[in-house]
């Protein structure tokens, strides 16, 4: 599904999500681990201002494993508590109930402090589209046995999801807006999926892929589809090398540019020639920076 976002949708989700934060103790912040700068909302840090934050990489498994770690230091650093997790295939679900429980300490040893009586952590998911939402929620849910009963006072009628012992989550997740004033952003939102066809040409998206592979993971490139691409080729000589390759053809038996484009951003989308992560903590810096 792909969200056109104009200036007044952008206003209703913010104003929606401030209106949900204050329901909550902290917000898991769900990122794409491949793209952890880029699926990131461009305003979060001013939305979520000083609510304790937990940072979840999701999609690990599809993530270059090592990257994961440095952008792991890298938000640890910035006094962020990160966790990477597999939301389709249930990794890492405790640490998340974990992280929870660390961000919101100070809070509740005050509240004790004050003689209230313990009570479940409440949470929230935000992030932009395709990052996982859904799946997530879904799959704590099954963590635990049933949903609890309705917050009043709130126009929409809030769930609150038991996930353990501990926490308790809005069932519902802030849904914000992802970054596309920059070129390079959109391409790596397209070929991580998080924003779908149309917006971002989908030629420019398979060329940045295959340029990103051929820098990074050549030989991997050139054995999954049997090709023998040398580190100066040119994209053109990718695309037909990939096109004989795979015998995809015109009538005129010219090479079809067009499959091989759906065919190289679907396989870049769902990690099939090997695990990338296409936003280096090298060259982006700071993750939440307002752009
Ligand atoms: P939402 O829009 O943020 O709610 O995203 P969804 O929960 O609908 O997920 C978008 C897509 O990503 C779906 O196809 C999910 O199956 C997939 N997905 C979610 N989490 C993971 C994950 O950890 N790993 C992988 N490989 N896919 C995931």
């Amino acid at each position: 599904m792909t969200i056109q976002w104009f200036p007044g949708h952008m206003a209703k989700a913010r104003r929606e999500v401030t209106e949900q934060l204050k329901m909550v103790d902290c917000v898991f912040e769900l990122l794409d681990a491949r793209i952890p700068y880029s699926s990131s909302n461009p305003m979060i840090s001013d939305i979520i201002k000083d609510k304790p934050r937990v940072v979840l990489l999701n999609k690990m498994d599809m993530a270059d494993p090592r990257e994961t770690a440095k952008w792991m230091k890298h938000f640890e650093a910035e006094g962020v508590y990160p966790v990477a997790l597999d939301a389709k295939n249930g990794k890492n679900l405790n640490m998340v109930i974990k992280a929870a429980e660390a961000v919101t300490k100070e809070k509740f040893e005050r509240l004790a402090a004050k003689g209230l009586r313990p009570r479940a952590i409440r949470a929230m998911i935000v992030g932009i589209p395709n990052v996982g939402k859904s799946t997530l929620i879904n799959r704590l849910a099954k963590k635990s046995l049933a949903k609890t009963g309705n917050m009043p006072g709130v126009t929409k009628k809030q769930q609150w999801i038991k996930v353990g012992k501990t926490l308790e989550l809005l069932d519902t997740p802030g849904i914000l807006w992802p970054k596309f004033e920059d070129q390079v952003v959109g391409k790596k939102l397209s070929l991580t999926g998080a924003i779908k066809d149309s917006i971002v040409h989908l030629d420019e998206v398979a060329i940045y892929g295959l340029e990103y592979m051929q820098m990074y993971d050549l030989e991997t490139l050139n054995k999954h589809y049997n090709i023998t691409i040398e580190e100066n080729d040119s994209y053109l000589e990718i695309f037909d090398q990939i096109g004989r390759s795979r015998g995809m053809k015109n009538k005129g038996n010219e090479i079809d540019y067009e499959s091989v484009i759906e065919l190289v951003v679907r396989d870049i989308r769902n990690a099939k020639v090997g695990r990338y992560t296409f936003d280096r903590v090298e060259e982006v810096g700071q993750p939440d920076e307002t752009e």
